[in-house]
């Protein structure tokens, strides 16, 4: 476990987490519900697929390091009923997985909160999560976790926003070197590469969702590989 450390011994200032997959066993607690929802919804909006193949090559989508959105991906693989748009079917799968109810009984990987306060001994302690603002909202007042936390940051992908965004306002905000803040998060596009592209160190969690998907430029190469959140403090020496 991480000791009481000096600011000599300390290799960061800031760790910068990320909420889904990261802290929160999202493709086990709560993707097998959305996907199924978000099929269903494109089925009844024009999708020419029944539930199970749907659901299939949703599961083949994020094996193969596709980078399209997946449900792009769907209607370029199905197509869609006559009368359909395509654009309409692929936002109606959107809509269905990232704003809906979130279950009650969801909670985070065992040991996860022990091991934020314990780091918070030593070090700031943020978190950006990105999504629909109301669903991220209802997970962390689910979780109980806000006050973990000395800033909880929201971005929504489907506006235009961007994790760097999130992360240079932590950084105007703690006004640290760019070196001492250490993002931790499964995807290397968001939580790797862009806070790389601003100086920082980054620790790529290799589970879940967008686990197969493996870094196509230096700034998506990760300081540290993991399998999981658990293996942080030892991994990246904290
Ligand atoms: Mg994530």
């Amino acid at each position: 476990m991480s000791d009481n450390k000096t600011d000599k011994m300390r290799p960061f200032a800031h760790l910068v987490f990320d909420l889904d997959d990261t802290l929160l066993d999202t493709s086990r607690q709560l993707l097998p519900r959305a996907s199924r929802d978000a099929c269903a919804a494109m089925i009844v909006a024009g999708l020419e697929a029944t539930l199970e193949q749907c659901g299939k090559a949703w599961d083949e989508h994020h094996v193969s390091q596709d980078r399209h959105e997946i449900f792009t991906h769907l209607v370029e693989h199905f197509g869609v009923r006559g009368g359909s748009d395509a654009a309409s079917v692929a936002q109606r799968g959107f809509h269905a997985f990232y704003n809906r109810k979130v279950e009650s009984t969801i909670s985070m990987f065992p040991k996860m909160r022990e091991m934020l306060l314990d780091l918070h001994k030593n070090y700031g302690i943020h978190l950006v999560t990105a999504g629909n603002r109301a669903t991220q909202d209802e997970k962390i007042r689910i979780l109980k976790i806000s006050n973990l936390f000395d800033g909880i940051y929201h971005i929504d992908p489907s506006r235009g926003e961007f994790k760097r965004d999130a992360f240079n306002r932590i950084m105007s905000k703690t006004a640290c070197p760019p070196e001492q803040y250490l993002s931790i998060g499964n995807r290397i596009d968001s939580d790797i590469a862009e806070a790389k592209a601003l100086g920082w160190k980054t620790c790529w969690v290799r589970y879940g969702e967008h686990s197969s998907m493996l870094p196509t430029s230096a700034l998506e190469e990760p300081d540290f590989v993991i399998d999981m959140t658990n293996e942080l403090i030892e991994k990246c020496h904290l």
